[in-house]
């Protein structure tokens, strides 16, 4: 098996190293992951400037490749021929928090996997809630055991997992639906030393809704919480409504 490892923390970042050492037995792990954090970067193509891969080290000695551009550029440079051997499945991670809710469509290392999964190709993103110490190595354990199972079944067309490791592990793996995230942001306005504002995005860490079947109540229980996830955005259930404001300009 020939598994591509990225993550959005960047190529120091512990957790992709954590993650890469509990793959190698699998098989083959190429490692492309961007030289910077791009925690939040969301589902990003960089098209207005030229991005460059170069050879790297982990920390262990092992050989990577360090991308100026997104966790999914790397995955699309990756796929698109810059790994010139078939990848059979994309992990990313292991992020240090959780994505949860509507996380995903911020969060670099889900996107990553999206990516993945446009080129036709599993992915799987891994995120842990790190306590201190981090949570890695038993979140790389799981991981690997997922990746395994991937690759034997396969994923549905169209399909990636959000996999999410709680800090304390008190249960088994919960498959689980998307949960309602309860962002808490607040515009920070300040004034530079010329006189001119500028803005942060700030506020209280966010919470969410611990409903049951959810990805929350998974993590707020201390289950491993594996949410398939689908490309199709379409909100089904706004169709007919949407349809029957329309009618009459059909
Ligand atoms: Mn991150």
């Amino acid at each position: 098996m020939h598994i591509l490892l990225t993550n959005d923390d960047g190529i120091s970042a512990p957790g992709l190293l954590a993650l890469k050492q509990a793959l190698d037995p699998l098989g083959k792990v190429t490692v492309v992951a961007p030289s910077r954090n791009y925690s939040a970067a969301g589902h990003r193509k960089t098209m207005h400037k030229p991005l460059r891969i170069d050879e790297t080290q982990l920390s262990d000695g092992a050989r990577a490749w360090v991308c100026s551009g997104a966790p999914s550029d790397c995955v699309a440079l990756a796929l698109l021929g810059f790994v010139k051997e078939k990848i059979d499945v994309v992990v990313s991670g292991i992020n240090p928090h959780a994505n949860l809710g509507q996380d995903v469509t911020y969060s670099g290392t889900v996107t990553a996997a999206l990516e993945a999964v446009i080129a036709g190709v599993p992915g799987i993103a891994v995120s842990t809630e790190a306590g201190s110490p981090p949570n890695y190595a038993p979140t790389a354990q799981i991981a690997a055991r997922i990746v395994q199972t991937v690759a034997q079944k396969g994923l549905p067309p169209n399909t990636l997992l959000n996999v999410n490791v709680p800090p304390q592990i008190r249960g088994g793996f919960r498959i689980t639906r998307q949960g309602l995230r309860i962002y808490r942001d607040e515009l920070v306005e300040r004034l530079d030393p010329r006189g001119r504002p500028y803005y942060w995005i700030g506020g209280e860490w966010p919470s969410g809704v611990v409903e049951e079947g959810t990805d929350f109540w998974a993590m707020e229980h201390g289950h491993v919480s594996i949410t398939p996830l689908q490309l199709d955005l379409t909100a089904y259930k706004a169709l007919p409504i949407v349809e029957r404001w329309f009618e009459s300009e059909r």
